[in-house]
């Protein structure tokens, strides 16, 4: 994946006053001072009890300062910044209120569908910024003054610099979400350009996975006598999750992948390659299979990134093949099931990974593909993570029965890559449409259009 997988330097901790709040025993929204409206969005949002970041958060928020929130994924984060903004709002009434900074554009949605879902009653207005779409209605947007901005920071900067009329120097709340991975994608001269154009009177939160070097210097540049939010030692995986590994050769990967599936059929997966032209290769050899799995990669169009992730949030597809694109930040409540078919160069990326299941509180199971060749990097995750992984329970001879139906879907995947391959470059498009393929197959296969029976 693109330069964003790149690790940071993990840093030497920093004197930083740590939240007092008690941790063991979640409380009530309205203990922890969250105003009775707010607390009905919550509720309606099936928020019953705040979440361990939650009730750090939050009360050391509403007092006014600044926070390093150092959370695990899935740990309701979101909610733990986006509450005292909206209740700050609700005191103070303000357009152009808060900006909250983000890594993906994907993520900057989700924030802000959840900025929606918490404010709608009290009529929040938001607006996403992010690349890939067009900047002119996102100007009209702008000059409609919202009063949260969720955005990357490049199309940001664009917008800081080119649209007549818009300027953040009314700002109240910067949130950096992410910040890690913010500064990992080299969006540091942005975030730079962006600290330097809005008031110095504001209050500022800064949410990363890790503490990095680069972090700690952003806090340093950004941040007011911050209190330190943790919630979990740096690398743990949640409680819930039952983490598992397979130990094969590299040339039945196929068609082990396709024995879980089958093994684990009902279940809602996420499956994560190492590169775009994996992802894509094995979407489509699990469509030729009958499976309903669809691609999510950087070398999609925004629109079908998109398109892929909501078909995936809405359970028409119970199965998203992804790059580290998606293993980060996206929220898709209900997978149940992550599978490490390449294993993760970086170990931090199995973190992030298997955090795409068993999210606030609900359980979950990973699988690791572990071959020949990755033994080492193997070794490195359990290291990571403090612990020896149990062996997933497999019948070898099942497993090998499938290996002739899954070589003839393999050909075909082949080849449709091919045509996807030539379509691409006739038309100079970088829209690849696994769905669209298997029609082409189809019709290459001689107009036979019967589908596959999963097996
Ligand atoms: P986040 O870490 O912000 O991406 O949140 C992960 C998921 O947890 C999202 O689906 C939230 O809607 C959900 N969530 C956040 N806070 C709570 C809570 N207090 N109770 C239950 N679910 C929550």
């Amino acid at each position: 994946m693109a330069a964003g997988d790149e690790e940071g330097q993990a840093a030497e901790p920093e004197a930083v006053a740590e939240s007092e709040a008690a941790v063991e025993e979640p409380r009530s929204f309205k203990d922890l001072g969250v105003t009775d409206v707010l607390c009905e969005a919550c509720d309606q949002l099936g928020w019953k009890v705040p979440t361990k970041i939650q009730v750090e958060a939050i009360p050391v928020a509403l007092q006014g300062r600044d926070i390093i929130g150092l959370a695990e994924t899935g740990s309701g984060k979101t909610g733990a910044f986006a509450l005292p903004i909206l209740q700050a709002l609700l005191e103070t009434p303000q357009r152009l209120f808060a900006l909250v900074l983000t890594p993906t554009r994907e993520l900057a949605f989700q924030i802000s569908e959840q900025f929606e879902a918490l404010g709608s009653s009290i009529g929040v207005h938001t607006t996403v910024i992010v690349g890939g779409i067009d900047t002119m209605s996102q100007s009209l947007a702008l000059a409609k003054k919202p009063h949260v901005i969720i955005a990357t920071p490049g199309r940001l900067v664009d917008h800081l610099e080119n649209t007549k009329g818009f300027n953040l120097r009314a700002l109240k709340f910067l949130v950096m979400d992410e910040a890690d991975r913010i500064l990992n994608m080299d969006f540091e001269t942005e975030v730079d350009k962006i600290l330097k154009v809005i008031p110095r009177d504001r209050k500022t939160f800064l949410f990363s996975a890790t503490m990095t070097k680069k972090v700690q210097k952003l806090q340093r540049a950004a941040l007011k006598n911050p209190v330190k939010c943790a919630v979990s030692s740096k690398y743990q995986t949640v409680e819930k999750l039952q983490q598992y590994y397979i130990f094969i050769p590299s040339k039945f990967k196929d068609s082990y992948l396709v024995y879980i599936l089958n093994e684990l059929a009902g279940n809602s997966f996420m499956i994560f390659c190492s590169t775009c032209n994996n992802t894509q290769r094995t979407a489509l050899l699990l469509r030729n299979l009958g499976f309903t799995a669809i691609p999510l990669h950087g070398q999609m169009s925004q629109n079908k990134r998109l398109g892929s992730l909501n078909k995936f949030k809405a359970k028409a597809r119970s199965i998203l093949l992804a790059t580290d694109v998606a293993s980060r930040g996206l929220d898709i409540p209900h997978v149940d099931v992550v599978i490490n078919f390449d294993i993760p160069t970086h170990s931090k990326d199995y973190i992030h990974r298997v955090g795409r299941t068993a999210r606030a509180g609900r359980s979950g199971k990973s699988i690791t593909f572990v071959t020949q060749y990755d033994v080492e990097l193997f070794q490195r995750i359990e290291h990571l993570i403090g612990k020896k992984l149990p062996a997933f329970p497999m019948q070898e001879e099942e497993v090998m029965m499938l290996t002739e139906r899954v070589a003839e879907a393999q050909r075909f995947a082949r080849m449709e890559l091919r045509e996807q391959g030539e379509k691409k470059r006739s038309r100079n498009d970088d829209d690849d449409d696994t769905e669209e393929a298997i029609g082409v197959r189809n019709k290459v296969a001689g107009g036979k259009k019967k589908k596959r029976k999963a097996f």
